[in-house]
């Protein structure tokens, strides 16, 4: 598909007059939050506030083009990333610990976050891209509708930890084009000790299930620009602490072999992690190397740039 055949997702659902209903029932789950898996059942209209210290108001730790993601996403000018501060699954090795865990950031208005989404786009990014926006899905959506009535056109970016209920995404069907979520955990022991959210493996699978459904495997253009799709994350742990292999697995045989996965090889251990926990180093080129072969033999062959910055080191 190229660019001039493509229309965001939203325009469609704006023009219809689906976005009132939208904002209104997610703005209602904020009465006792159910947003995400948490389900905390904090009154978030009336300032109380749940695991992911969010409020009623969201805030915004920074914005900018970013040219740190995704092949696809970054493209010529960047990625325009909105970075949300706080964090429903705050892993205790978040590598921005200083926003998902200790709330560096500042409180926006639904119009000022609409105007940002402008002018991202003004300055030519290819997308909108909301990090960890899952705590905040009522506030995005108002913001939305902002920012749709003044002209925003490029399409939309869900950046998630993959810790989101299909309850809360179906709201976001017809709204965003692509979905990136990290498939993080495979063990509920692990997702327990790390995360505290031992149901993270089910609750994951749902939401991936849920969010292929509603945009598919990912579409790039002609240029290399990503247009609508699901685009995974899955960062390699120490001593297969991620349950690489079986992610691999649960992708190609429950989403799509045609899955567009980014294997990430940077984690370091920082944030609050025990330096005698099995996360307590990186990762070696061995355990790398494994993850994507691992992906390979479940035929999985749509890699982000990882696979070839290694191809490189190799001459
Ligand atoms: S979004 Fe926050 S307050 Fe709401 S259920 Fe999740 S963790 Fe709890």
């Amino acid at each position: 598909m190229s660019k001039n055949e493509f229309e965001p997702v939203y325009i469609q659902t704006f023009k219809t007059g689906l976005f009132a209903e939208k904002v209104e029932k997610a703005f209602q789950m904020l009465k006792k939050c159910s947003l995400c898996p948490r389900n905390c059942g904090v009154n978030r209209l009336g300032g109380e506030r749940g695991v992911c210290k969010a409020g009623y108001l969201l805030e915004v730790s920074s914005y900018s083009p970013h040219f740190g993601e995704e092949r696809p996403l970054v493209g010529f000018h960047g990625s325009g990333t909105i970075f949300m501060t706080h964090c429903n699954i705050r892993c205790l090795f978040c590598q921005n610990y200083s926003i998902s865990h200790l709330g560096e950031g500042q409180e926006v208005s639904f119009e000022r976050l609409g105007k940002m989404m402008i002018e991202l786009q003004k300055i030519g990014c290819h997308n909108i891209n909301f990090v960890t926006p899952t705590h905040y899905v009522p506030q995005i959506l108002k913001a939305l509708v902002l920012a749709i009535d003044k002209g925003l056109s490029v399409p939309l970016v869900y950046n998630t930890g993959g810790y989101d209920s299909v309850e809360t995404l179906k709201l976001l069907d017809g709204v965003f084009d692509i979905y990136m979520p990290d498939f993080k955990y495979n063990s509920s022991e692990v997702a327990q000790t790390y995360s505290q959210a031992p149901d993270y493996p089910p609750v994951a699978r749902l939401a991936f299930k849920e969010m292929h459904r509603q945009v598919g495997d990912l579409i790039i253009d002609e240029k290399g620009i990503a247009l609508r799709g699901l685009l995974v994350r899955h960062l390699v742990l120490p001593q297969e602490s991620a349950g690489t292999k079986e992610v691999m697995h649960f992708l190609a045989s429950e989403i799509s072999k045609n899955t567009y996965v980014n294997i990430m090889d940077q984690y370091h251990p920082c944030g609050s992690i025990d330096p005698k926990s099995p996360l307590s180093r990186r990762i070696t080129t061995n355990e790398f190397n494994e993850a994507i072969e691992a992906a390979k033999k479940e035929g999985i062959m749509r890699l982000d740039k990882q696979e070839k910055l290694r191809l490189i080191w190799k001459f």
